[in-house]
């Protein structure tokens, strides 16, 4: 018997039939003996829905205090699904309760829309599990001292699992999904894609920060710092399928390196539609001008990717970075207000119509040449290229957005991905 932590992404909890479904799956995995906790996202599509009305009633400036109700709004959907689930699981017989993020708690930072969990309390629920009960968590949300909701960002339902498996130390923390696995690349937008058996967290880390959305950034990241055992596999199976079959499916993201890693030097591609470019044209150039740009940014809570500061031409320079595309407003709204003046800069402009490409792989750090091959593959396609940005174990383009699809599928194409055994 052991403490498992399922998560249902909104396709999975996107109908009663569905929830169903869900249901009758936990059922057999807590009566084979499990301890089950359970974190359901909203339906699909009710979060767009809910944060859609707000933006018809929004007020012209994004004050804190309308993040605050963003997150109250949003909240709810995971709290319906939730409900609902243990409605489903009681109709089969299980004990079930749910509980939304602030009743467990699941405590947060303040930072409304993309709150970070600082600790969560695992008493209550372990008295359900240990009274026998199913317990069901809200994905996606938490509280903060003040005992206001928060939310973990878009996607953020995986990281409250992984979150919730660290704090409750369980066995495994399986991400049921509409994808049967961590694929090479998104296998929406390259068919040929491949899954993999397994994939190291590191490489993980990668995809998922290049715009990769199975799985949520912070949740790999809480994988990592506790150790989480964590798989990603598919709701869509029969739910009666065998457990041993179930549990050996999908996709493993591992801690130690294998050999078959040492060999694909790329083993994913990722791209990113979210984000936004924002330049400062002729902007002085002396010491203290990033600080003076992205300390403000930084101050407002938004995140910067990549940067890249040109070449000084009489004293003058040109400063670009990438922000998410929900923040491009308030960051050119805040350079032109409150940085700009201060530093003589001539212009802030903006483009949204970009996207960032990556190709990521353990293999990339002892092969040289991995980073020309892909800017040769992009030149050959005549796709320009504005911003790079490199790590270790991957590289990032930022071109425009139009182009994305072809220079995903020339990439996978041109590192073997469709071929290599995996
Ligand atoms: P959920 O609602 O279950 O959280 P998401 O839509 O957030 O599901 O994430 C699953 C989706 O991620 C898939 O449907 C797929 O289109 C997309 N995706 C992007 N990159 C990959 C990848 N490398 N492997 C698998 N799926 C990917
Ligand atoms: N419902 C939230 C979203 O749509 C969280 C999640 O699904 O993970 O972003
Ligand atoms: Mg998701």
């Amino acid at each position: 018997m052991a403490l498992i932590v399922h998560k249902y992404g909104g396709t999975s909890m996107g109908s009663t039939d569905r929830i169903r479904n869900v249901a009758k799956r936990v059922a057999k995995w807590a009566r084979a003996g499990h301890q089950m906790v359970v974190v359901p996202s909203a339906m699909s599509g009710e979060t767009n829905r809910l944060l859609g009305l707000a933006k018809e009633l929004a007020p012209p400036r994004q004050t804190a205090s309308y993040e605050r109700e963003l997150d109250m709004l949003a909240s709810t959907g995971e709290q319906a699904s939730s409900a609902l689930l243990a409605i489903a699981l009681q109709a089969e017989g299980i004990e079930s309760v749910s509980y939304a993020g602030w009743q467990v708690p699941i405590r947060t930072d303040s930072a409304y829309t993309k709150a970070r969990i600082e600790s969560i309390e695992d008493a209550r629920v372990r008295a359900d599990l240990d009274a026998g009960k199913v317990v069901i968590v809200t994905g996606f949300q938490g509280t903060d001292a003040l005992g206001n909701i928060t939310t973990l960002g878009r996607g953020g339902s995986d990281t409250s699992a992984v979150a919730v498996a660290a704090a409750m130390k369980a066995q495994e923390c399986l991400i049921y999904t509409d994808v049967d696995g961590v694929y090479t690349t998104d296998p929406r937008v390259v068919p040929e894609a491949r899954r993999l058996n397994t994939v190291s967290f590191e490489e993980m880390l990668e995809m998922a920060s290049m715009g990769s959305k199975v799985l949520q950034i912070r949740s790999v990241e809480f994988a990592g710092k506790y150790r989480v055992p964590l798989r990603v596999l598919s709701s869509f199976t029969p739910w009666d399928i065998d457990i041993a079959l179930e549990a050996q499916s999908g996709t493993l993201i591992t801690f130690e390196e294998d050999e078959h890693m040492e060999q694909a030097v790329v083993s994913g591609i990722a791209f990113n539609r979210d984000e936004a470019k924002i330049s400062v044209l002729g902007v002085p150039d002396r010491p203290g001008i990033a600080y003076q740009i992205l300390g403000s940014i930084a101050d407002a809570n938004i995140d910067v990717d990549v940067i890249i500061q040109n070449l000084s031409k009489d004293g003058k320079t040109d400063f670009s970075f990438t922000v998410n595309r929900g923040d491009f407003a308030k960051a050119v709204d805040l350079l032109r207000s409150q940085v700009m003046p201060g530093l003589g800069a001539h212009e802030v402009v903006g483009d949204t119509k970009i996207c960032k490409v990556s190709i990521v792989g353990i293999g990339m750090r002892s092969h040289v040449g991995i980073a020309s091959k892909m800017f040769r593959v992009l030149a050959e396609e005549g796709i320009n290229i504005q911003m790079i940005s490199t790590s270790e174990i991957k590289t990032s383009v930022v071109i425009d957005e139009k182009y994305m699809e072809l220079a995903v599928r020339a990439l996978h194409k041109a590192f073997d991905l469709d071929q290599t055994p995996i």
